[in-house]
C-alpha cells in the first residue's frame, strides 16, 4: 500500500469509499486510521472498503453555535456505529432533525469533496429512504 493511512482514507473519500485499515496482527479494523493497531501495535495493515451502513448510536442537537458554525444551527452531531463495528463521530448534516433518533439506520457516503453524508435507510433492504438535503454552503 502506498501513502500514509490518512492519505489512503482521504483517497477513499475522494472516490466515494469508506476505507479503513484492517490489522494483520489481530484482525480488527483500525478506526480512526493510524499507522499502528491500538490493540496489538502491529503495523501490518490492509485496507478494507466498508459498506457505509450503520445506526445512530447517540447524538446531540446544536441550537446555538459560535465562530465558524454560527448561523448553521440547528444541526446534529453524533456517533454512528458502522455495521463492521467502528464508530464515526460526525456532524449529521444530511439528516432531517425530525427523523433523527437513536438506532435509526443510516447510509454513510462521502460526497465529491470528501465530506461524509448520512441518509436514512430501510434496515431490511439497506436502500436509502431519504435524500441528502442541499448542503449549507458554510458547512
Ligand atoms: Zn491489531
Amino acid at each position: 500500500m502506498s501513502g500514509s493511512v490518512l492519505e489512503r482514507w482521504r483517497a477513499g473519500l475522494a472516490v466515494g469509499e469508506l476505507r479503513l485499515p484492517r490489522c494483520g496482527g489481530c484482525g480488527r479494523l483500525v478506526a480512526h486510521p493510524r499507522p499502528r493497531c491500538p490493540w496489538c501495535t502491529s503495523a501490518e495493515q490492509t485496507d478494507e472498503i466498508l459498506s457505509g451502513i450503520g445506526t445512530v448510536y447517540s447524538f446531540t442537537v446544536i441550537r446555538r453555535a459560535q465562530g465558524a458554525f454560527a448561523g448553521t444551527e440547528p444541526y446534529a452531531v453524533g456517533y454512528v456505529r458502522l455495521s463492521e463495528g467502528p464508530m464515526l463521530l460526525a456532524r449529521l448534516d444530511a439528516l432531517d432533525l425530525a427523523d433523527l433518533a437513536v438506532d435509526v439506520s443510516v447510509l454513510v457516503t462521502p460526497d465529491p469533496e470528501g465530506r461524509l453524508t448520512f441518509r436514512l435507510v430501510d434496515p431490511s433492504s439497506d436502500v436509502p429512504t431519504s435524500s441528502p438535503p442541499a448542503r449549507n454552503p458554510r458547512s
